[in-house]
């Protein structure tokens, strides 16, 4: 059932554990992802990048998801959200479709145009009693993490200024902040870290939930610690993508006779439900829907 995110988040942080955020663009990942929250009965944020978006469209994929949560995930709280949004103008379409939170993701400009962008970004969504999620600090991806290896960059540099959050949350008055604490978008086992004490003073300091992102090749040990020093959401996507994929991979070469699309992708869908169970237990978030 779709539930306001802020309530779902306020929940939360009184429970101690996270709420897991999880990448979709077609029924196969949104049926999985919605079968493992009504299984473990937790509740669950599904959410689209703009690319996602753009595989269909905005209507499309929002009433997909919608359907779906009203249905197979009828008995858990269910919210929509826009994952890394840039353009305002897809922004403003989910504000307009019923998306419940959009990420503005000007994380890359500068600080003061973070600042501007993320308050025009609240305004628009306020009427609608949208959440709205900023960024602040560099998350680096597969591009930054080559420059990262050159030397050309530092990881430390890059990271979420503490005091600078606090800044940013008072100018924006935004409802939740991802922020960069060591982790990197895909998935890179053993390069991925979280600075645990600077997660811990970002937490002291900034009052609003805070969101991890890139956290497909945490060990769960280290995601179990984030959870405990302040996270309140966790992004996965790298991880579903990944499970897709060697199912289809399996089935396709295995059972080349076969043509019908369902008998092909079901093996999919059983590995993405699998994987997020396997994290919604991480997270805590099991039987608290
Ligand atoms: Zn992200």
């Amino acid at each position: 059932m779709i539930k306001p995110l802020s309530e779902m988040l306020a929940k939360a942080e009184k429970g101690g554990y996270a709420i897991g955020a999880f990448n979709t663009s077609n029924l196969e990942i949104t049926l999985a992802i919605a079968r493992a929250a009504a299984k473990l009965k937790a509740p669950i944020i599904i959410q689209t990048s703009e690319s996602a978006i753009k595989y269909s469209n905005t209507t499309v994929i929002y009433n997909l998801i919608k359907n779906v949560a009203e249905t197979v995930a009828r008995k858990v709280p269910v919210a929509i959200h826009l994952d890394h949004g840039q353009d305002l103008s897809i922004i403003k379409e989910c504000i307009k479709v019923g998306y419940n939170s959009v990420h503005i993701d000007a994380s890359e400009k500068d600080f003061a145009t973070n600042v501007r962008l993320s308050k025009k970004v609240r305004q628009l969504a306020k009427k609608s009693h949208v959440s709205v999620q900023s960024e602040l600090g560099s998350i680096l991806g597969k591009e930054g993490l080559v420059r990262l290896e050159k030397g050309e960059i530092n990881m430390e540099e890059l990271m979420t200024d503490p005091e600078q959050a606090k800044k940013f949350v008072k100018l924006t008055k935004v409802d939740a902040l991802a922020i960069a604490v060591g982790t990197i978008h895909g998935r890179f086992v053993g390069l991925e870290k979280v600075d645990q004490e600077r997660l811990k003073k970002i937490h002291s300091l900034v009052k609003i939930p805070l969101v991890l992102h890139g956290a497909s090749g945490l060990p769960p040990k280290d995601l179990k610690e984030a959870v405990a020093n302040g996270v309140s959401v966790v992004n996965i996507d790298t991880n579903l993508r990944l499970v897709f994929k060697k199912s289809l991979w399996k089935s396709m070469n295995q059972e080349r006779n076969i043509i019908d699309p369902r008998a092909i992708l079901t093996p999919s869908i059983v590995s993405v439900q699998a994987e997020v169970e396997r994290i919604i237990k991480i997270l805590g978030s099991a039987n608290k829907a």
